[in-house]
């Protein structure tokens, strides 16, 4: 047995399957490369689902690290940090908001966020005891939790694990109308992706953002935006609501933010909004143990750094151009569409079962690493420090691996 087969095997006895990972064992990273354990290099175009857009081990993110690792690690907020400090002035000016509560996974930010709104609702909105309501997209990703799945429209994520938390609503993705016409006296958000990941790589219609944005300020309803995946420069601009934002009118009430914070080597989440807004939350009513811990912060302000001058965020724009031409020249039956907006792209493959997996599978033989999203669409969401010649030879290998496509396994 190779040692790749040897840990996978092991692996699979040891942890639960909750993964279906591709067939590598990685040992090592640094910057858009991957290394195995039997030594083999991949180009990384996957990005850990956008935790990694400064790139493997990125030596800014790795001293901050390092550094405070080797001053003070957790205290838990039972006390107050100057590191803590740093981070919270340092988030609220990158993203223009009043005040952060910190958390530590995505999940966990976008049920603070719920939290903060209901409670919003019932105090500032005046909405009756218990009957707050939050109005969701179909084919959301926002997390694994109880109350996040009782959002989804998902059966996969939810099958199994009933009951389920009220006081949400579906509508369709795209269409604001839909959402006019779901707000009642009880609505106390809206909360919503501004591009789809994990649904596929969704795009909106242009101005769908700011007519959502318009109509939660017609009924007094706080606009809520997950910028989990989407943040930090990786759809060509710091924020994805800045597409279309061109006069600051489609900022949204609370901003929340994960995956590419942590600097691709912790956990570290945020949910951010202005002062009024927070003021509901008062101490004891939300809280983490490790949310806000010295080490997050470091990363967290080393990611803030790293991406504040928008210099990636531009990077991405260009390059995802440059990449989305590229897939649009092949000509094969295989493509059904390219879509995408800076380095978020989506390849949607013909409906085939088992084709995206197939295809990952096949593009990581070609030491590319890539994965499909529902069953049909290959993500490429490479780290933002990539170049053109490694984006060409994505294109070649994608080329290649499409030029040999049996249709049959
Ligand atoms: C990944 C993701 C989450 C969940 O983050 P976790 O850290 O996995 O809990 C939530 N929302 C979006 C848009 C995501 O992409």
């Amino acid at each position: 047995m190779s040692r790749t087969q040897d840990i996978i095997h092991q692996t699979e006895m040891y942890s639960a399957n909750n993964y279906h990972p591709l067939p590598v064992v990685m040992t090592s990273g640094s910057g858009v490369w991957l290394m195995d354990v039997e030594g083999r290099e991949y180009l990384d175009m996957f990005s850990a689902y956008s935790a990694q857009n400064f790139g493997h081990c990125h030596p800014r993110i790795t001293v901050a690290l390092i550094r405070q690792a080797r001053r003070l690690g957790t205290t838990s907020r039972a006390v107050y940090t100057d590191i803590y400090n740093d981070f919270v002035q340092a988030i609220d000016v990158f993203c223009d908001m009043d005040k952060i509560l910190p958390a530590n996974g995505g999940a966990e930010a976008v049920e603070t966020a719920i939290k903060l709104a209901r409670k919003w609702g019932y105090e500032k909105k005046g909405v009756d005891h218990d009957r707050a309501n939050i109005i969701f997209c179909d084919n959301n990703f926002h997390g694994r939790t109880i109350s996040i799945i009782s959002a989804s429209s998902s059966s996969d994520n939810k099958n199994g694990f009933g009951p389920f938390t009220p006081g949400f609503t579906l509508v369709p993705f795209g269409d604001a109308n839909a959402i006019e016409r779901a707000v009642n006296e009880n609505t106390v958000g809206v909360l919503l992706e501004p591009i789809q990941g994990e649904g596929g790589i969704i795009l909106p219609p242009d101005g769908y953002l700011r007519e959502v944005r318009n109509i939660c300020n017609r009924h007094n309803v706080l606009f809520i935006l997950d910028e989990i995946q989407t943040g930090f420069g990786r759809t060509g601009f710091n924020f994805a609501y800045e597409y279309e934002d061109h006069c600051g009118d489609v900022k949204p009430d609370i901003l929340i933010l994960g995956k590419a914070l942590g600097g691709g080597v912790l956990p570290v989440s945020a949910v951010l909004s202005r002062k009024e807004i927070f003021e509901v939350i008062r101490p004891g009513d939300h809280g983490s143990t490790f949310g806000g811990n010295p080490l997050a912060c470091a990363v967290g302000i080393a990611a803030i750094n790293l991406t504040v001058d928008g210099r990636y965020a531009s990077r991405s724009l260009n390059l995802g151009r440059y990449f989305m031409d590229g897939l649009r020249k092949i000509d094969s039956l295989l493509i059904k569409e390219v879509r995408g907006r800076g380095l978020m792209i989506g390849l949607e493959l013909a409906e085939q079962d088992g084709i995206g997996r197939r295809f990952s599978e096949a593009m990581l033989r070609e030491g590319v690493l890539c994965k499909e999203t529902r069953n049909n669409v290959i993500r490429f969401s490479p780290p933002l420090i990539i170049g053109r010649d490694e984006l060409d030879l994505a294109l070649e290998k994608i080329n290649k691996v499409i030029l040999n496509w049996s249709w049959s396994q």
